[in-house]
This record gives C-alpha cells, structure tokens and sequence, in this order.
C-alpha cells in the first residue's frame, strides 16, 4: 500500500484556527501529517479543527501563541516536541492587514503588519531551523533535514496602494525565504513560499462579501474564480513533500493568473 506523502512528518501552521491555515490543517493532516494547530487568541476554532482532524483518525494539537513574541514561538516548538516528538515542517501563515492610505497610516499600524507579517515569520522559522539541527535527518521522515513554507502573497510582487505595510512585509518575505534557502539548501533544509491570490478568507471579506465587490474582483483574476483555502492547502501539501525535494527558494504563485497583469488581457 502507498503511503501518504507526509506520512510520520510533522507540521506547525501558525495562524491555523483561521482561513488558509485551517485549510492547510485538514489538508497536511489528510496528507498524513501530525499537526500542531497554532492560533492566537482563537482557543475555540483551533480545538474545532484538532476534533476535527482526529474524528477522520489523524493527529493534532493546538497551540496558542503569538507569532511575534520569540518566547511565545519557542513555546510552539516545545508543544510540537511534547506531542509529536519534534516538527518537520514549518508553515508559517499567521498574517494580519492593517489598512490605511499612505499619509494616513499610523506608525502602529506599519509596525503591527510588519511584525506579524515579517518579524513573525523571521521568528517561527528561525526557531524550525535551530530544532530542525538539534533533530537530525531522519530518512524515515523526509529526505529533507526540514522545511520552511512561507505564505507570502501575490503582493510580494504586485503593488497595493492603500496596503503599504502588507506590500513591504510580504517583499520581505520573498527575500527572507530566498535568503534562507541559499543559506540552509547545504544542509539539506527546503525554504520555499507560496503567494496565494485572492482566497476567500475572513481576511479580505471586503473583496468577495458582496456581489459588486465580487464581480470587481473578477477582473482581476484570470481564471474567473476566487480561490480556497484548500487550493492552497493542495500546493503546501506538495511543495512540503518529497515529491518536491528538489525545489527550494521557490514561490509558487496560486493565484488563478492574478499576477499575469490582468488588465493587458485587453490592450496595452
Ligand atoms: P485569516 O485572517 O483567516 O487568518 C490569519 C490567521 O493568522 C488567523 O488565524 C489569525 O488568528 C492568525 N494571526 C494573526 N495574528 C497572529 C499572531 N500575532 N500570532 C499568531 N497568529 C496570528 O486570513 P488568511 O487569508 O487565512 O491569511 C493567512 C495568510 O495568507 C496570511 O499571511 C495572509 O497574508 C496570506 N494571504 C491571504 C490571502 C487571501 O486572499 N486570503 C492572499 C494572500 C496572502
């Protein structure tokens, strides 16, 4: 019988009580995974998608904690190691929009986004890579030493006016995940990302809430539908495994072609 691809691997998602990290819970644990279901403030959600995950027979854990307090992520670790004996792969999700035009964009709220979005990411993936080491590789696990899955954003390209701080976080993220994986590939640890696109989500309820705001939506999205957490979920599940061994510093845009310029469909 073929086994799951991330079968005996273990995954942290951070942000996972919510949207595309809960998507990516049910789809590593359906992968085989055991999972550590981290949320921040959401105790109810997270314990939702862990009964959910063991009622179809996997394994997971929640774990509160805030992605941008370092004592918070070692915290997150060590509830990985309790219950599963350690992680193998790291997504980290967690992300928050705070919104304003440029001039009026309060010094909080540029901190906040980057915190979050960038400091947190540097934090939770810092602290994989120092467990990945103490852990060793297991070829019983993965031929990887580890994994670093970063969920950036179609904006870490595209530019987002009255989104500032969420555009310069996610450009950081590309370049913290290609940083790391020209430094960490030698040791046989994977750095890659995927930018989502437009995804229903609670975090942009705006874009898809209503049936104007919908069709506005579609004209920027190619394929003519708005994503699902579980169509990111599918290309996580694939990027983490072997089957993707030879794939680092990648990001794997899933966006239904939103960062093909959609607007030179028609002229230009
Ligand atoms: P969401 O709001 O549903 O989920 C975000 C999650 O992050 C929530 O679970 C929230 O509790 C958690 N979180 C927030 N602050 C945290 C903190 N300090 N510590 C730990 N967790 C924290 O939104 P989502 O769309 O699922 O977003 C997930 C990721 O996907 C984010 O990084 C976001 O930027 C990215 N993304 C989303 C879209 C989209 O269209 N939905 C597009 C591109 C990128």
């Amino acid at each position: 019988m073929t086994q799951p691809p991330l079968a005996n691997q273990r995954v942290l998602i951070t942000g996972a009580s919510s949207g595309i990290g809960a998507g990516m819970a049910a789809g590593f644990a359906a992968a085989g995974a055991a999972v550590v279901v981290n949320h921040f403030g959401q105790p109810d959600a997270a314990e939702a998608i862990v009964r959910q995950i063991a009622d179809q027979g996997g394994r997971a854990v929640a774990a509160a904690g805030d992605v941008s307090k370092p004592a918070d992520v070692a915290g997150l670790f060590d509830i990985a190691a309790e219950a599963f004996g350690g992680v193998d792969i790291l997504a980290a999700n967690a992300g928050i929009q705070k919104d304003a035009a440029f001039t009026e964009m309060s010094l909080e709220e540029w901190r906040a986004a980057l915190e979050v979005d960038l400091t947190g990411a540097f934090l939770c993936a810092q602290e994989a890579v120092r467990r990945f080491r103490r852990q060793g590789i297991d070829p019983g696990r993965s031929k990887a030493l580890g994994k670093v899955l970063f969920t950036s954003s179609v904006h870490q390209v595209i530019p987002w006016a009255g989104h500032a701080n969420y555009a310069a976080a996610k450009g950081g993220v590309k370049m913290l995940m290609e940083s790391m994986a020209q430094e960490l590939a030698p040791e046989k640890i994977r750095v890659n990302a995927i930018a989502p696109g437009a995804i229903r989500t609670p975090i942009n309820r705006a874009a898809w809430g209503t049936p104007a705001a919908k069709q506005d939506l579609m004209r920027l999205i190619p394929y003519g539908r708005i994503g699902e957490p579980e169509d990111i979920a599918a290309a996580a599940v694939w990027l983490a495994s072997d089957a993707a061994d030879y794939v680092v510093g990648t990001t794997l845009f899933v966006d239904g072609g939103m960062s093909l310029y959609p607007s030179f469909a028609h002229g230009g």
